[in-house]
């Protein structure tokens, strides 16, 4: 069994004096679709920050492909193939969709109009707006976008935090097709999700927090149908 492309272990983090995550095991294998799900608060962002490097942890290791990343300063974790979205979305208003999404290969030295268009095939409307700024673009469109300028990044493992903030449910279905089309050219993907049953519907694995802890795991199958998780977060 090669190494998980994703491992953390024992993560401890706090807020100043409150410890906010006690001791979080999760892992992600290399071409999974992974989702973490659980009420407000309960620790996700958290834990999405702490693997892009702006949170620090007080105890425990993230490893990606075998290496720990706190050996890798934060600068440097985009050329590692570790990409996150949307992550307060960092959508640059005055610039165009076509330059934020650009942006979005900067550490890549080869050519970006392959990728361009394919970001375009998957949210054709951001081909329409390509230069009108991003800033004056729809909730749900500066969501695509800031989904699309992470695709651009090649990455090997894309983070996403809650994709479908906000959408209606007809871009919901869109942005899980994405993930799913993703998957299939060979991205691993942790999806963080309020709404559980899209999250799990299109998952390999799941993990459901509770209170800073992992109160579940298991395939994304087990937990659809799991009592507790149908009666805490699919509304059943
Ligand atoms: P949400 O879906 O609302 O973002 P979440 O599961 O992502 O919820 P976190 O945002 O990670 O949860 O919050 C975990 C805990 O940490 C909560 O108790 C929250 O109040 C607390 N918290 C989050 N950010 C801060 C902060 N900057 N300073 C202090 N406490 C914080």
């Amino acid at each position: 069994m090669p190494d998980p492309l994703l491992e953390i272990t024992g993560l401890v983090t706090a807020y100043g004096p409150i410890e906010v995550l006690h001791g979080i095991d999760v892992s992600v294998n290399e071409g999974e679709i992974v989702t973490l799900v659980g009420a407000n608060g309960a620790g996700k962002t958290t834990l999405m920050r702490c693997i892009s490097g702006v949170q620090p942890l007080k105890a425990g290791t993230i490893r990606f492909a075998g290496t720990p990343l706190s050996t890798i300063p934060d600068h440097k974790r985009a050329g590692l193939g570790i990409a996150q979205s949307p992550e307060g979305r960092q959508i640059f208003g005055d610039l165009s969709v076509e330059e934020n999404l650009a942006l979005g290969g900067y550490h890549r030295k080869d050519d970006l109009g392959g990728d361009m268009e394919d970001v375009y095939g998957h949210f054709p409307i951001l081909k329409d707006k390509r230069h009108h700024a991003a800033g004056g673009l729809s909730g749900g469109q500066q969501q695509m976008l800031a989904i699309g300028r992470a695709i651009m990044g090649r990455p090997k493992l894309l983070l996403l935090d809650e994709p479908s903030m906000g959408l209606a449910p007809v871009l919901v279905d869109q942005i899980l097709e994405v993930i799913s089309a993703l998957r299939k050219r060979g991205v691993t993907l942790l999806v963080v999700e309020q709404n559980a049953y899209a999250a799990l519907s299109i998952a390999d694995r799941g993990y459901v927090m509770e209170t800073g802890k992992i109160a579940l795991s298991g395939s994304a199958r087990d937990l659809i149908s799991d009592p507790r998780v149908r009666e805490a977060y699919l509304g059943a």
